[in-house]
């Protein structure tokens, strides 16, 4: 655990050695890795490797109800498969981790402290019962749920005779209708004022684990980053988080929303489909620099290509020509059928390279002895194999198609 000098230090450093973007991709590990949270990963990266800055894996378990099991592993895998590469994370440690929330309670407890000393932040003793009641009769008004700030009016001695009790509590942060404006890096100005809508939010909960905004802003500022590229669900929340910085006398990083991924009909991608998991397209064989591409080409970030379909361009490629203000504030539409296209592309590109075309023939051979391992008189000869490619690159989509069934 970081002691405050040495955070101190580590802020100097951070603000005047590095004095270079850093950005995160900050996932929470109650799942697998899809399309939307790889598009967001990419971008932070391709920002990162555009203007040779940082990026950082920091995974969010803090929601313990919701964790599933080896997830952060699988998450970190996926990202491997896809060429994302971590510079700072969990096992490719930095100096400004640990970057597991559940490791680092001791720092948001602090940062509580703080919070409490000040007065920007209270502790409230209002029952599950009560709130549920609050909702109900907010719904039955017609009113939308939101706390009523009760427990900030106890007095000094209230509180402390609560907490004398034992009472369980939760702490909940300040609102103020002060609006602190934010200009949205890829959606402009963006108004709202947070205490319109709702009722002082928990930052601690009765479980002593903090909640994702308290969080996520202590994390972003001492991590020392600079710009916040996230899903544009979370745009709501970030003039929440601008009051929390500063609450705090904290200088906010920079903000950009990406847009929502929907599917070609411009309806919303949805996990429940199933096969927007990235293990899906990994097992179905697609290469990555396909499915990179793909992503992009629904979000924007790039000068316009009229003839989209024609290039697959490298991650280093990616990262060079990367403009976050390029990238669309229009939902971003997947069109699968660029994908297949991509893909061709990609086993047309392999087949041309040396070392790489020794690599299909050899994902091809563990192909086919999958698929016939009953079979010993295979003709599993290089050249043959490369026959049969090169005769049938321009309308191979997967390689797996070679030994499926309905070919
Ligand atoms: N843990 C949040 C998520 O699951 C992170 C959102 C953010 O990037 O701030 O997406």
């Amino acid at each position: 655990m970081l002691k405050i000098n040495q955070r101190f230090l580590l802020r100097h450093f951070l603000r005047h050695a590095h004095n270079k973007v850093r950005v995160r991709f900050a996932p929470s590990p109650t799942g697998h890795l899809h399309l939307g949270g790889l598009r967001t990963a990419l971008y932070n990266f391709l920002y990162a490797r555009h203007l040779g800055g940082k990026f950082l894996l920091r995974i969010e378990d803090t929601d313990q109800t919701r964790l599933v099991p080896g997830a952060s592993e699988r998450l970190v895998e996926d990202l491997r498969w896809a060429g994302i590469e971590i510079d700072e994370g969990p096992g490719f440690e930095g100096e400004v981790g640990p970057y597991v929330q559940s490791h680092r309670r001791e720092i948001y407890s602090k940062a509580i402290g703080e919070l409490l000393q000040n007065g920007r932040a209270y502790r409230c003793f209002c029952t599950e019962r009560r709130l549920d009641l609050l909702r109900k009769e907010a719904l039955r008004t017609r009113q939308v749920p939101r706390y009523d700030n009760k427990c900030r009016h106890l007095t000094a001695t209230e509180t402390e005779a609560l907490l004398a009790k034992g009472t369980p509590h939760c702490i909940r942060f300040k609102l103020t209708d002060h609006e602190e404006p934010l200009e949205d890096l890829i959606y402009g100005s963006v108004h709202h004022n947070v205490s319109d809508t709702e009722g002082d939010p928990v930052v601690m909960k009765s479980d002593q684990f903090p909640t994702y905004h308290f969080a996520n802003v202590v994390d972003d500022h001492l991590m020392g980053i600079t710009h916040v590229l996230r899903g544009v669900e979370w745009q709501i929340s970030t003039t929440k988080h601008l009051l929390l910085y500063k609450a705090f006398g904290w200088q906010p990083p920079k903000f950009g929303h990406l847009p929502l991924l929907v599917n070609a009909d411009g309806t919303k991608l949805s996990k429940r489909q199933g096969d927007i998991g990235i293990q899906h397209f990994r097992q179905r064989g697609y290469f990555p620099l396909a499915l990179i591409n793909y992503v992009v080409s629904a979000g924007g970030g790039f000068e316009h290509r009229t003839n989209a379909k024609q290039q697959l361009l490298s991650m280093q490629e990616l990262g060079e020509q990367f403009q976050i203000e390029r990238v669309n504030s229009h939902p971003s539409r997947l069109n699968p059928e660029l994908l297949d296209d991509l893909n061709r592309l990609e086993i047309g590109k392999r087949l041309s390279g040396k070392e790489s075309r020794g690599e299909l023939v050899k994902q091809v051979q563990d192909l086919v002895k999958e698929a016939y391992p009953k079979h010993s008189n295979l003709d599993l000869a290089e050249d043959h194999i490369l026959d049969v490619l090169n005769w049938s690159s321009q309308r191979l989509t997967l390689l797996q198609d070679l030994t499926s069934s309905n070919n």
